[in-house]
């Protein structure tokens, strides 16, 4: 009796029984179970009637249990049809059927293609593919758009080809998909080298980063991790590397700079941005050290006086912190306004940088 009540109990307690109980059908395939008291073995589905708990162990597939001395059941026939292919084979059109359709199709149209019930078909596909059909197809769309955005020139030719029907929808989506918009995805650093340093200075965590052609981010937080997750965003193509000695030196330099932002930087710098984020930042390192300039002076400075929303839209884009003074750009009134990195730190970057250019003015 207690033998009984203790295989009775490791049945039920074992996953594979409930997947008996409900004759789950995608369950086929994954084991058998067999029954002492007949010396049949069946796959889960079976229609026969079911077996008491305590008569029941489960084998991992046919041969097992005739190892064990299990005869095959007549009626689900066990060991024959290979039921694994045929769900394979449904989950495989399924999966066509995701990726040709425009718009991701619904669980009971996909189901009902395939002839599985909903509920059936789901855990089915989750079981083979390891995602949900829904994510399958947003994966699938996602991989597509990064392949086609390395191979192709135009982006609308990329979109198109994903499979998303409309660009703003596109535009809509691109931004949750890869971090960053189509286009910027475009420069997104395929086949290139970026150096990247990890540092502390007075202002939290620095990261700065490195391209062939001049430095490419000068960020700062207070979490390393989420620092580098953003550049590993903005350069998803990129091969990231950690510094060498060289670029330790350029690092030094950089820290140094953002203490001190007095001296001259002479650094090459990878600027990437539209032609108007462009002429923003050229004209926010005219700013002198010690003042600030409002978002409509910059406007008007580069031409564009109705453009001061723009251009407080390319202050938060700026991607080299202190070397593009965009620390140094607040409200007409005079207010902070927000700041890209935090504005605790833009106010620390003001006040020094006040303090500083009064003590060289100061100087003989
Ligand atoms: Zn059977």
């Amino acid at each position: 009796m207690t033998t009984k009540h203790h295989q009775a109990n490791q049945t039920t307690e074992d996953a594979r029984w409930q997947a008996v109980v409900t004759r789950d059908d995608t369950a086929d395939g994954t084991f058998v179970y067999a029954v002492h008291t007949t010396g049949i073995y069946c796959r889960p589905s079976c229609a026969a009637r079911l077996a008491r708990s305590e008569n029941i162990n489960f084998y991992t597939s046919p041969h097992e249990a005739e190892a064990a001395g299990f005869r095959a059941c007549k009626r689900c026939k066990p060991n024959q049809t290979n039921l694994t292919a045929s769900h394979t084979e449904k989950v495989a059109s399924a999966c066509r059927l995701l990726e040709t359709s425009e718009i991701i199709p619904s669980l009971e149209d996909l189901a009902k293609n395939v002839g599985l019930s909903k509920y059936h078909f789901q855990r089915l596909f989750k079981r083979i593919t390891g995602v949900t059909p829904k994510a399958y197809a947003q994966a699938y769309r996602t991989q597509k758009l990064r392949e086609q955005l390395s191979e192709d020139d135009s982006v609308t030719n990329a979109i198109y080809a994903a499979g998303y029907n409309t660009q703003s929808r596109f535009y809509a989506e691109s931004n949750k998909v890869l971090g960053m918009t189509a286009s910027e995805f475009r420069k997104g650093g395929a086949n290139t080298v970026i150096k990247f340093a990890l540092g502390e200075c007075s202002l939290g965590t620095i990261l700065v980063a490195q391209s062939e052609r001049g430095v490419c981010a000068i960020q700062l937080g207070d979490d390393p991790t989420l620092l580098l997750q953003e550049l590993e965003g903005r350069f998803p193509n990129a091969e990231l590397i950690g510094a060498d000695r060289d670029f330790e030196k350029t690092v030094a330099q950089i820290v140094g700079f953002v203490e001190t932002p007095t001296q001259d930087l002479n650094l090459p710098l990878d600027i990437r941005g539209t032609a108007f984020q462009q002429r923003v930042w050229q004209a926010l390192t005219g700013i002198p050290l010690g003042t600030t300039a409002s978002y409509s002076e910059i406007a008007q400075r580069i031409g564009a006086p109705k453009s001061f929303r723009a251009v407080a839209m390319a202050c938060g884009a700026n991607n080299l912190a202190v070397v593009i003074p965009c620390h140094r750009v607040v409200r007409n009134d005079g207010n902070l306004s927000g700041y890209r990195w935090g504005v605790e730190r833009k106010k620390i970057l003001l006040s020094n940088e006040k303090f500083l250019s009064k003590n060289e003015l100061n100087e003989p």
